[in-house]
């Protein structure tokens, strides 16, 4: 039998027990990995005594919480699925996931506390736990759950191809669907990924993006808790305390999302000192290449970007330190053990993976490793369609250059078509990234009589002093887009629909733009 990730978490126990593991900043408390897998026993001891058996989902709507870490833990001792969900969602989409999931538990904060009453309002037989204290109908208290358990570890037969996580999209595409990842795809993706961001027990990373989502947890927590190194927990994203951080606990990584980098580049960087910092790795989504130079020339750390889907565990391939300049924009090559393909697209069927594309020839980008998901929970003809002929489908097009580095372009449902032409919005907002005064932008294709559709700009500025009639002239001069891909109207708004995870909704924008 093959390693577990419980395996893979007791041997770092063992060999380092006294090292600083985990480290909570809200609550000031600090775990070395042997206190930190006694509490993850007592936790698990808990779960058992509550009636949760292998196989048995157990939800998170947790912020980046020290109890995250713990239930995930927890979970894995003793069998049971974990299954993170997005803290930013509505009482709507909770409810949802949590229907589909059906947990036997749901652990929450005060923090999500409005967003999960709702959800037991409406589901029946689902034990709700909080890590807060507070005087809740519907919930019992997390600690007083674990006082009086044991800190034996919970025997338990786990085999490698069990599921370990359902993990929800962010459903910037249509409804969440619930990814099914095994003990041996997180393994993969970690061992892969602490090898791509060469993670020693020395790192000290920053856990600031969203843990729930995968990029943050299989990329940066898991490799760092494999490797013996320490996760420092900061509760939610906060530019200015991610700054001070980084000086005071002498960070050595951390992963943000483009537009958290985007918000650190906008705060007084005099007194910043990154002089621990080693990597500092991005993605997510697309990441301006004038954002990608700001960084580089600002701040003067070295930077990493990894792309990939939550299918995929997430990533697929890196654009490593020295590679960021030289291909600024680009998404990088494909990672260890990794196989990375663009295909043409057709309009009857999913893309065959036979029909490659030629260099800078744009299709659909398709993938296959050994983090592959093991499918959709509950969702056969869905899993069929995404995995066809053993090649996940992502839904992105995109590219490779003569020099085989992937160009990431835009999702097929966001692409513009005007005039018969195919517009990527990736490429309009880049250039609209260029400009210095532009904060956020996001571009969209909006029904057209004559055109068919019509590209519109949405833009954060960061000055009033911008026009639409500066913008204009800016994306014309220097050929920097083509005429027929300028956006036809700009409109300038206070802020754009990002998820936690810094990922645009562009379908929530769509539904704005119809309210307004
Ligand atoms: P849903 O499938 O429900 O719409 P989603 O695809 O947004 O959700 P994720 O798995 O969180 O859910 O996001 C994956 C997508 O994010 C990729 O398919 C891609 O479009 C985008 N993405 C991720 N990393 C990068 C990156 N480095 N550069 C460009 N785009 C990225």
């Amino acid at each position: 039998m093959g390693p577990t990730i419980r395996s893979m978490f007791e041997q770092t126990v063992a060999k380092y027990p006294d090292k600083e593991g985990l480290v909570d900043l809200r609550l000031g408390k600090r775990w070395t990995f042997r206190e930190w897998d006694e509490e993850v026993n007592r936790l698990a001891n808990a779960f058992r005594a509550s009636g949760v058996e292998k196989g048995d989902r157990v939800s998170t709507v947790l912020f980046n919480t020290a109890e995250f870490a713990h239930v995930l833990f927890a979970c894995l001792k003793i069998g049971a699925i974990f299954n993170p969900i997005n803290f930013r969602l509505t009482e709507k989409e909770i409810t949802f996931i949590l229907e589909d999931a059906d947990p036997k538990i749901v652990v929450f904060e005060n923090a999500t506390a409005r967003q999960v009453a709702g959800t037991a309002k409406a589901l029946q037989g689902i034990q709700y736990w909080s890590i807060d204290q507070h005087e809740l109908s519907f919930a019992v208290n997390f600690y007083q759950q674990m006082e009086g358990m044991e800190a034996t570890r919970p025997d338990c037969e786990l085999s490698e191809d069990d599921t370990y996580a359902i993990m929800y999209t962010s459903g910037t595409t249509g409804l969440p669907k619930g990814v099914l990842h095994s003990h041996r795809d997180m393994i993969d993706q970690a061992v892969i990924m602490a090898g791509v961001v060469q993670v020693t027990e020395r790192e000290r990373g920053l856990v600031t993006a969203p843990i729930f989502h995968c990029a943050e947890l299989h990329c940066a927590f898991f490799p760092r808790v494999m490797m013996g190194a320490t996760n420092v927990i900061m509760h939610h994203f906060d530019p200015k305390a991610v700054l001070t951080y980084i000086k005071e606990e002498k960070i050595s990584s951390f992963f943000a999302a483009p537009t958290m980098w985007n918000m650190m580049l906008q705060e007084d960087l005099t007194n910043a000192d990154f002089s621990d910092l080693e990597i500092g790795f991005y993605g997510g989504a697309p990441m301006a290449p004038a954002l990608v130079k700001q960084l580089h020339d600002k701040m003067g750390i070295k930077l990493l970007q990894a792309y990939g889907m939550t299918e995929m565990g997430p990533a697929i391939t890196a654009l490593m330190e020295d590679e960021q300049l030289v291909k600024a924009g680009s998404a990088g090559r494909a990672i260890l053990n990794h196989e990375v393909r663009v295909v043409r697209t057709r309009e009857d069927g999913p893309s065959e993976p036979e029909d490659i594309c030629g260099p800078n020839e744009l299709g659909e980008i398709i993938v296959r490793g050994p983090s592959m998901m093991q499918g959709y929970y509950k969702r056969p003809e869905a899993t069929e369609e995404a995995m066809y002929k053993g090649w996940y489908h992502s839904g992105d097009i995109g590219a490779f250059d003569e020099d085989g580095y992937l160009w990431v372009s835009d999702r097929v449902k966001d692409m513009i078509v005007s005039g018969g032409e195919n517009i990527y919005s990736r490429e309009v907002e880049d250039a609209l990234f260029d400009h210095e005064l532009v904060m956020d932008a996001a571009v969209i294709g909006e029904p057209d009589e004559m055109w068919g559709e019509t590209v519109v700009a949405y833009v954060v500025k960061k000055d009033e002093a911008l026009t639409a009639e500066e913008l204009d002239e800016f994306c014309t001069s220097n050929n920097r887009l083509a005429r027929y891909k300028r956006p036809r109207r700009y409109e300038f708004v206070s802020e754009l629909p990002r998820n936690a995870s810094g990922k645009l909704q562009k379908f929530k924008l769509r539904e704005q733009v119809k309210e307004m």
